[in-house]
C-alpha cells in the first residue's frame, strides 16, 4: 500500500498495509483515534486503494478510479456524524442498507465510510450489525470514532481495528511546515506539542484561527487552580461545556503546564509549555505530591473524555476533582 503523505502511525500502516498488499480488504474497518489524528485521511485512503485499478502499489493516485476517488467517487460514499444521534441515526443506516444492495458502477468494491461512528445510538448500531453480518461481497466499510469503546461489542467484533495517535513533532512538521509557510517553526512546534502531535487538530488550529484563545483558556484554568474562591475555577472552565474540541485542546495544554510545573518544582526547567508563566505560578504555590495528584486526575479525565462521558458531568468533576487534588 502506498502511503502518499500520510506519516507516522508505523504500527497502524504495517497492519492495515499487510491486508491491503495481500488483497485481503477488511469488509469492515474500524478506525480509532483523538480528534485530528488522520481518521478520515486513512478512511479516504483505504477507499481509494479499494477502487485503484493499478497493479502493484495501490493506490496508485494516477488511475481514472483514484481521480475519481479525490473528487467525488460514485461507489464511494461518504456518511459523517456531526456529534448528534439524529446525523446517523437508524433511518440514515437502513437508507445505506438499500444502497448497499446495488453493485458497484464502476469499481470491483463499494465503500462506505461512516465518520464519527460514534454518533450512533444502540438503534442504528443494531441496524448496522445487520449489515455487517451478511455484507455483499463487494461491500467495504470504514468506520472511524475516537474510541471503540463508544461501539456496541457486537459491532466492535465484526471489525479490523487499527489504532492511531499523534505523530513526532518532526513527522508533524513535515506536514505542516509546507501547508503553512506563514508560521514559524517554533509558532508549529508548540502547537504539535499541545495537540499531542495530531496535526489534523494543528491544522483546525491555524485555520479557526482558535489557537490563541485555547491558550487563554489554558492559562485562565492555570490561574483559577490557585485561586482561594472555587467560582473562579468554575468561570474559567464554564466555555469547555459546549465545546468539545476545546475541551480536548484545553485538557492537552494543561497537562503540559502541569509537567513544566513538575520539572520546575524539581529544579528543572520549562520546556514544552504554552503558558510558562502559569507553570512557575503553580510550581510555587503547590508541592511536588500535590502536583503529581494533579497530573493523575487530568489523565484520568482525559481518559473520561475520550469515552465521551456526558460533557456537563466531565466539566463538575474537573473543577471538583482538580480542586480536591490541589487541596484548595
Ligand atoms: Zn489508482
Amino acid at each position: 500500500m502506498r502511503w502518499d503523505g500520510f506519516v507516522g502511525n508505523e504500527s497502524a500502516k504495517a497492519q492495515l498495509g499487510a491486508a491491503v498488499d495481500s488483497g485481503r480488504l477488511p469488509h469492515a474497518l474500524l478506525i480509532e483515534g483523538p480528534r485530528g489524528s488522520g481518521k478520515r485521511t486513512l478512511a479516504r485512503l483505504f477507499a481509494k486503494a479499494a477502487v485503484c485499478t493499478a497493479q502493484g502499489q495501490i493506490p496508485c493516485g494516477v488511475c481514472a478510479q483514484c481521480r475519481k476517488a479525490d473528487t467525488g467517487h460514485p461507489d464511494i460514499t461518504e456518511l459523517t456524524g456531526d456529534g448528534s444521534a439524529k446525523s446517523l441515526s437508524v433511518a440514515v443506516i437502513r437508507e445505506l442498507r438499500e444502497q448497499t444492495a446495488v453493485v458497484p458502477n464502476e469499481a470491483t468494491h463499494k465503500v462506505a465510510i461512516l465518520a464519527d461512528a460514534d454518533c450512533m445510538n444502540v438503534q442504528a448500531q443494531n441496524a448496522l450489525l445487520k449489515i455487517l453480518e451478511e455484507p455483499p461481497p463487494y461491500m467495504l466499510f470504514v468506520l472511524t470514532v475516537q474510541s471503540r469503546t463508544q461501539l456496541l461489542t457486537t459491532v466492535q467484533s465484526r471489525c479490523v481495528c487499527v489504532s492511531l495517535l499523534g505523530v513526532s513533532e518532526q513527522e508533524a512538521l513535515s506536514v505542516l511546515s509546507p501547508r503553512f509557510p506563514s508560521l514559524t517553526t517554533e509558532d508549529l512546534a508548540m502547537r504539535i506539542r499541545l495537540f499531542s502531535g495530531c496535526i489534523g487538530a494543528v491544522a483546525d488550529s491555524v485555520e479557526e484561527d482558535s489557537f490563541a484563545g485555547t491558550v487563554e483558556r489554558i492559562r485562565r484554568i492555570g490561574e483559577a487552580l490557585t485561586a482561594v474562591n472555587e467560582l473562579e475555577l468554575m468561570r474559567a472552565t464554564a466555555p469547555l461545556e459546549k465545546d468539545k474540541p476545546l475541551t480536548d485542546a484545553v485538557l492537552g495544554g494543561l497537562r503540559l503546564v502541569l509537567r513544566d510545573a513538575l520539572a520546575l518544582a524539581a529544579g528543572g526547567q520549562v520546556t514544552v509549555s504554552v503558558a510558562p508563566a502559569e507553570a512557575k505560578r503553580l510550581a510555587d504555590s503547590f508541592t511536588q505530591r500535590r502536583l503529581h495528584e494533579t497530573l493523575a486526575v487530568l489523565d484520568e479525565l482525559i481518559v473520561s473524555r475520550k469515552r465521551n462521558m456526558n460533557q456537563t458531568l466531565l466539566i463538575t468533576l474537573l473543577c471538583a476533582r482538580l480542586r480536591a487534588a490541589t487541596g484548595r
